[in-house]
């Protein structure tokens, strides 16, 4: 003899939730056959929901065993009970329950929706449903705009919608007048002559007068149980048409984006503010690093722009700042054995010192460079009017100097000539004899226009008070070797100076150095950057834990109708993704916006490279995933009772 459609055998239901434990159902046994027309009665309390929730494997017995066609239903893993909910069974409910924001075929549509059905046989079908119940011009209406007794035809066609062999409905009449109710009997009798098992809820007598068999129930327990008509078999129950169960396919992926979407269309002004968290990461991302990276190019470019084949000897041991221990030693006497070292092509000193300027009752503040007569060439910094001093001027202490742009400008605002004027430093007139050309800021970004600059015998008895030097600056032969030139003055300047009084830099030192502090910085605005883009990623997460909250009733009713906890994971996941790729998106867009409107209006130099857009971008759907996973999580592990009673 085959195993009967559903078989319960002594099943219990014991609430634990709050305090005592209530038991509503005591040891219920029942059988029911393919084919039979069921009426389950009882008073409000008595049960029947508790009961039907159990046949409908939205809710397990606490003890007792229930099979379905033999196979017991407490050996089922989540997602075949999912796969029996979706294909097996057609939840009616009393309150319809159709999703809001869903016409009238995309609702019936739902539960074809997990199974995987190809989107225009889903419509198709879902379409001839609804115009079998009579809803044929009602097809796109959503539930607010249809009558009670319409949405329950949906709800209907919805549990019809994968085959519904076995239909299930709580009290399908409860919420309609009498005439709406007597047409949903007569449908349901309906599809019961057409093969289809029918269990029916209600504490109607008229409504149960529609069944060939009527369980009465009353305190949990089972009363009576009449059969007023045998029935011959009806349609097997099978595990729907479609039979296969569908995996996370193009199909589920496709359907939970456009339902993420449309939620996140729903709630616009909610989506836009989530957006603009993980668009304000995005942005800082890409727009600070292409600040950074500009700076960065700037001082390098800067430190190039002085020369790359030069040398700086500076006074002070190495890695001991020159202010630590006063050094006297760069003497004048050192410059002949310096300039005649193998491969340096020239040498100057140099000794910077601020300096007060005066012309007529203009005072200006300036940097005084005492220095030789080879600076320009040194420097490849020409004179832009005037000539630079000379060998003969520095041999004879000649008061004369050369200005620079910011120097002239400040001085003679009103373009007064400033060659043959005498201009006072600290007490002593000095011929102006030429002005250099601009050369911009140091990579310290010190402006080198606002300096002048004089012979060095000059600057030191008659401004510094000093004969020794700050520095000395070499200009090293094209073809010689750096590292071999720069080895050759240490072993020299030693010799001379008995002691390494001294350090040499060149200007792939200093690049490298100006380089480690461009890049702190550079990863400090990164930092600053990443913690906004977190901040926006908990901002989704925030935002998608209230989405679930609200929705939990959906959730409930997703999964009354065959949802998977992975659907429902997916759904929310979909979500959180499709917010912080849109976000990021608009993200990058805002952050390249950023950075040029930056440089246009700052003057600021920025550079975009392609890996902090990748990275940030990466990183932003990451963040989608990783703080959507926690609420879609909460969402797939709901109780779909629990979920269901919510409202
Ligand atoms: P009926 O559908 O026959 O009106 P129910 O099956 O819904 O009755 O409920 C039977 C009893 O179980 C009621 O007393 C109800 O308060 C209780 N009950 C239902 N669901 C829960 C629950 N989740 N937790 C605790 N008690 C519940
Ligand atoms: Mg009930």
């Amino acid at each position: 003899m085959p195993s009967p459609l559903l078989e319960l055998k002594d099943v219990s239901r014991t609430y634990s939730s709050g305090g005592e434990p209530l038991t509503v159902l005591r040891e219920v046994c029942l059988t029911i056959q393919s084919g039979e027309f069921v009426a389950i009665m009882g008073a409000s309390g008595s049960g029947k929901s508790t009961l039907m929730n159990i046949i409908g494997c939205l809710d397990k017995p606490s003890s007792g065993t229930y099979s379905i066609r033999g196979v017991e239903v407490a050996s089922l893993n989540g997602d075949a009970l999912a796969a029996l909910r979706r294909d097996t069974f057609g939840f009616i409910f009393q309150r319809y329950n159709l999703m809001s924001d869903l016409s009238a075929v995309e609702n019936a549509e739902v539960p074809a929706v997990y199974c995987g059905m190809a989107k225009t046989d889903r419509a198709a079908h879902a379409s001839d449903l609804l115009r079998e119940l009579g809803l044929g011009d009602r097809l796109e209406h959503h539930p607010s705009q249809l009558s009670g007794g319409q949405q329950q035809r949906v709800s209907i066609a919805r549990a019809l919608m994968n085959g519904g062999p076995v239909i299930l409905a709580d009290e399908p009449t409860g919420a309609l007048d009498s005439q709406g109710g007597k047409e949903v009997m007569a449908i349901l009798e309906k599809l019961h002559s057409q093969g289809h098992t029918i269990i029916v809820v209600t504490h109607d007598s008229d409504i149960a007068a529609y069944a060939h068999r009527i369980v009465r129930i009353a305190d949990g327990r089972i009363t009576s149980d009449e059969t007023q008509q045998k029935v011959e078999a009806g349609i097997q129950a099978q595990t729907g048409q479609t039979g296969n169960d569908a995996g996370p396919g193009a199909g589920i992926l496709g359907e939970a984006l456009k339902m993420a979407l449309r939620s996140l269309v729903h709630n616009r002004l909610r989506t836009a503010l989530t957006m603009l968290g993980i668009i304000i990461g995005v942005a800082s991302v890409i727009a600070l690093m292409a600040i950074g990276n500009g700076a960065k190019q700037d001082v390098v470019e800067r430190i190039q722009a002085m020369g790359t084949d030069l040398l700086t000897i500076m006074r002070g041991p190495p890695a001991v700042r020159a202010s630590a221990e006063i050094v006297t030693s760069f003497l004048p006497e050192d410059l002949p054995s310096i300039v005649g070292s193998q491969g340096v092509a020239m040498a100057i000193p140099e000794t910077n010192l601020s300096s007060l300027l005066r012309f007529g009752n203009q005072d200006l503040m300036v940097t005084a460079v005492g220095t030789g007569e080879n600076f320009p060439l040194v420097h490849d910094w020409p004179p832009q009017s005037g000539v630079f001093f000379s060998a003969e001027h520095v041999k004879r202490y000649a008061q004369v100097v050369t200005l620079g742009q910011t120097v002239v400008k400040n001085l003679f605002p009103d373009g007064t000539n400033p060659l043959g004027q005498y201009v006072l430093i600290g007490s002593a007139p000095f011929l102006v004899i030429g002005v250099l050309s601009s050369k911009g800021l140091t990579p310290r970004g010190d402006d080198m226009d606002n300096s002048v600059w004089l012979p060095y015998t000059t600057a030191g008895a008659r401004i510094f008070g000093q004969r020794f030097f700050n520095d000395f600056v070499v200009r090293v032969k094209p073809e010689a070797d750096m590292s071999a030139v720069q080895a050759g003055l240490h072993s020299l300047l030693i010799k001379r100076h008995g002691k390494e009084d001294f350090n040499i830099r060149n200007q792939a030192d200093t690049i490298a150095t100006a380089d480690e502090t461009q890049n702190t910085l550079t990863y400090l605005l990164a930092a600053i950057a990443v913690i906004s883009l977190v901040v926006g990623g908990i901002g989704v997460m925030n935002i998608m834990l209230v989405s679930v909250t609200e929705r939990t009733r959906e959730i409930g009713i997703r999964m009354a109708i065959g949802a998977r906890s992975f659907d429902v994971l997916f759904q929310f996941l979909a979500e959180a993704v499709v917010v912080c790729f849109i976000g990021g998106l608009a993200g990058v867009v805002a952050g390249l916006g950023g950075g040029l409107a930056t440089s246009a209006i700052a003057g600021w130099r920025v550079i975009f490279t392609v890996p902090p857009i990748v990275i940030a971008f990466a990183c932003a759907f990451l963040t989608g995933i990783i703080f959507g996973y926690l609420p879609a999580r909460k969402a797939a592990q709901l109780d779909p009772i629990d979920a269901l009673a919510r409202d």
